[in-house]
């Protein structure tokens, strides 16, 4: 979409007054006069001169595509066209709430230079989801403060023997005015609006008393706690986690951070600065999501990392396509060689499950063998494990 360059050679229009145009251009090289004519036959007037990576040429994007004044190369200039379609894109990306603040900004704009605003760009910006956004916002900062969060754990298992190895703690949110808002929705928002923090530390602390609670019907699991990479610039994060710890008597060793793939492609300083708060504190770091759009595949070695968790994309086709086994093995025999446990993750038949047991996967959580629940459902689910593998009179006395 953004291919196309042009050169205009010095002294040449790249467009005239009055001229219809949709799109708009960015300076490669050389440089731009802006010229006016505030009435016909009164002459031009140079309003501004631009340079290389300015752009000019946007306003016929907030009006009706008619230019307001002419451009002329200064010497020899290269341009790249930035059509309405892009622009159109890039809106689309672009978080709600920023959408609504540019189409108020444009909308002023608009006004004060008396634009006219039909088939502008901006017309195409839904307000409504910006003003549920700000709406969620507010609401998720209440929540917070009222401490309407929760935590639900799902059971991770070890795929040899079927014993439970660990929980992941997953955030869930309960609002009484909009009803069950997933993390997928919620997640987004706290980090989009400076309170992913905040819900970080709650689900941290929650997470750690829930944990200490399940270890008390078996002693040697771990909790496994999403961390955002916007957390990596929350210098209290981890003295939060230490505390957590001291006050519920977990040992660290029983806590596993789980963060994206992405992050290993991210700024090296301060991802090499979390994993060695991780090694300090001596908690454990999982790789999340594994395989999903990032091939952080050659960086798995550079890090202290203690297990990766396979995405459900690659579970969904396990058993069926030769191709995604194939990427899973290779997966698996590099974790292997590397020390690093693998975790399947979304694994919901019997057929996946004995898929990923045949590649050396070790570890699997999905609804084969429980959802995400509350606490007391975790600790009943945990039991009734246990009462499984052990004869009775051994899970009468843990009970
Ligand atoms: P995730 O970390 O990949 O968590 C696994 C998600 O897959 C969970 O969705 C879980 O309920 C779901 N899942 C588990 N087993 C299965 C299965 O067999 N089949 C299917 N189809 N799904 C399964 P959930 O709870 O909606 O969480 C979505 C995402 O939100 C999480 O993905 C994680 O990225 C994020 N998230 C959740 N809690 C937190 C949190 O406390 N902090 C942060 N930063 N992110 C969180
Ligand atoms: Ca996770
Ligand atoms: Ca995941």
């Amino acid at each position: 979409m953004l291919k196309e360059q042009i050169q205009v050679a010095a002294g040449h229009r790249v467009f005239g007054q009055g001229d219809h145009g949709d799109c708009a251009y960015l300076i490669e090289t050389g440089r731009i006069e802006i010229l006016h004519e505030e009435e016909e036959g009164t002459g031009e007037r140079c309003v501004a001169t631009l340079g290389v990576h300015d752009i000019f040429g946007e306003l016929a994007l907030l009006g009706e595509g008619v230019r307001s004044a002419s451009a002329r190369a200064v010497g020899d200039v290269r341009l790249t066209v930035l059509t309405r379609d892009f622009f159109a894109g890039c809106l689309q990306q672009t978080e709600p709430i920023m959408r609504h603040l540019l189409r108020t900004v444009a909308a002023r704009l608009q006004r004060e230079l008396d634009l006219p605003v039909e088939n502008s760009l901006m017309a195409e910006v839904d307000q409504a989801r910006a003003v549920m956004q700000i709406q969620l916002t507010r609401e998720l900062n209440a929540a917070l403060e009222r401490s309407e969060l929760s935590v639900a754990l799902q059971p991770i298992v070890n795929l040899r023997g079927g014993t439970c190895v660990g929980f992941e703690a997953l955030a869930r949110w309960q609002s009484p005015r909009y009803g069950a808002i997933p993390p997928s929705r919620f997640v987004p928002l706290a980090e989009d609006s400076g309170l992913i923090g905040d819900l970080g530390r709650y689900i941290l602390r929650r997470a750690v008393a829930d944990a200490a609670t399940l270890m008390a019907v078996v002693p040697d699991l771990y909790v496994s706690i999403n961390v955002s990479p916007r957390q990596f610039a929350d210098a209290t994060l981890f003295p939060t986690l230490a505390r957590a710890l001291i006050e519920h008597a977990l040992p660290a060793r029983q806590v596993r951070l789980e963060v994206t793939e992405s992050v290993l492609m991210r700024d090296m300083a301060i991802t090499q600065e979390f994993f060695a708060a991780a090694r300090e504190l001596e908690v454990g770091v999982l790789i999340d999501d594994f395989g999903t759009g990032y091939s952080a595949l050659a960086q798995l070695h550079r890090f202290q990392i203690d297990g990766v968790k396979l995405d459900r994309s690659f579970i969904n086709g396990i058993d069926s396509d030769a191709r995604v086994r194939a990427v899973v093995r290779a997966v698996s025999q590099l974790c292997g060689e590397l020390g690093i446990h693998t975790i399947a993750e979304g694994v919901e038949t019997r057929e996946q499950a004995d898929a990923c047991l045949a590649l050396n996967i070790e570890h699997a959580q999905g609804y084969l063998y429980s959802p995400g629940v509350p606490l007391a459902a975790a600790s009943q689910w945990l039991r009734h494990q246990l009462s499984m593998a052990m004869p009775e009179p051994m899970v009468a006395s843990l009970s």
